[in-house]
């Protein structure tokens, strides 16, 4: 868990002995930072925490120039300070062997240099920076949650050029048998990304929601496969599904899941697809059914990092007080979800 208040605080301060251990991402200017940048301190509503760089550049901040976070811990080589300024200078590009020899680098050093100051590769560095830009820009299209739950959902071209960008690396020693496909499906309460193999899905959320992005790089690294747009059986059936759940027709899923988490997360998961379409439960009531009680905080977190929306219906959990809780999708979709779940008993 990110601690907010206390990495805060040491950004105001200027504590050099947070130095790596956290970033700040500054929401009104798009740049992410060092504790000790020395520009004007953001107020704290407008401040993302992050513990690697990596994951600032996945939600599509651009590295401050004043105190430069990606140069630390010490002062990096030329080679490194070229390569950075040369992705801000065209952040969307794809990188390949021939760019590196028109900046006159070596493709092997630059590899091995950025993976020992930053954790990691700068083929990574340029696609976190990339993928931070397209969803970006996803976003900025498709604010207005609300409007599109009460005039429903059109997409647009522009959203499927983005997502595409995102998803379209091509493989490279991997064939396409050995990868994952991602496809777009426009749905009632707005875009959603499914990602599945032939056997079952592996991610279904909606496409706006805050940390897609890392959870599909996170999908590339725990299944160490490729993910390419295209569709799959199990995409196929979860679409069908999707829309006889809205028409109120399906209260329980079929389609085959790839559950990626640890026995812990596994087992809310599980919890999650016992409670019946149409009530709620509390995150006490999870912790206890699974003979955690004190667990609740670890439940929430487990429910947050739930891949499957709707499916896995972390929807169904609320706080024990009867509010709504939070949720990955906003909640106006909690919301309107819980509705049309007690419309349809
Ligand atoms: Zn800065």
């Amino acid at each position: 868990m990110i601690k907010a208040e206390e990495y805060y605080q040491a950004l105001l301060d200027k504590s050099p002995e947070y130095e790596g251990i956290f970033y700040v991402g500054v929401k009104s200017t798009g740049v992410f930072c060092r504790p000790t940048c020395p520009a004007r301190k953001p107020k704290f509503e407008n401040c993302e925490f992050f513990e690697t760089a990596q994951e600032a550049l996945l939600a599509s901040f651009r590295p401050c120039k004043r105190c430069r976070p990606l140069s630390h811990p010490n002062q990096v080589s030329e080679l490194v300070t070229t390569l950075v300024n040369a992705v801000e200078a065209n952040p969307e590009k794809r990188w390949k062997e021939r760019d590196f020899q028109e900046l006159s680098v070596d493709e092997s050093t630059a590899r091995r240099q950025f993976k020992k100051r930053f954790g990691m590769t700068f083929v990574e560095y340029a696609r976190a920076r990339r993928m931070g830009i397209a969803m970006k820009q996803i976003r900025e299209g498709d604010s207005v949650i609300d409007a599109q739950l009460d005039a429903g959902y059109e997409s647009s071209s522009g959203f499927r050029d983005a997502f595409s960008r995102i998803m379209g690396a091509a493989p490279t020693r991997l064939g396409q048998h050995h990868s994952l496909k991602a496809s777009w499906l426009d749905t009632r309460l707005g875009p959603m990304v499914a990602v599945g193999d032939e056997e079952a899905l592996y991610l279904l959320e909606f496409v706006d929601r805050r940390g897609l992005e890392r959870e599909v790089e996170r999908l590339r690294k725990c299944a160490k496969l490729a993910v390419l747009p295209g569709i799959t059986a199990p995409i196929r059936s979860i679409e069908k599904e999707l829309c006889q759940y809205f028409e109120g027709h399906l209260k329980d899923f079929k389609t085959p899941l790839h559950l990626l988490g640890s026995p812990f997360q596994k087992c809310v998961w599980e919890e999650l697809q016992r409670i019946p379409y149409g009530e709620t439960r509390s995150y006490a009531d999870i912790a206890a059914t699974i003979g955690k009680p004190s667990a609740f905080r670890a439940v929430a977190n487990a429910n947050g990092a739930n891949q499957f929306a709707i499916v896995i219906p972390c929807h169904r959990v609320i706080n024990s007080n009867g509010e709504l809780g939070g949720y990955g999708g906003g909640l106006p979709r909690k919301k309107w979800l819980i509705n049309h779940e007690k419309q349809g008993i």
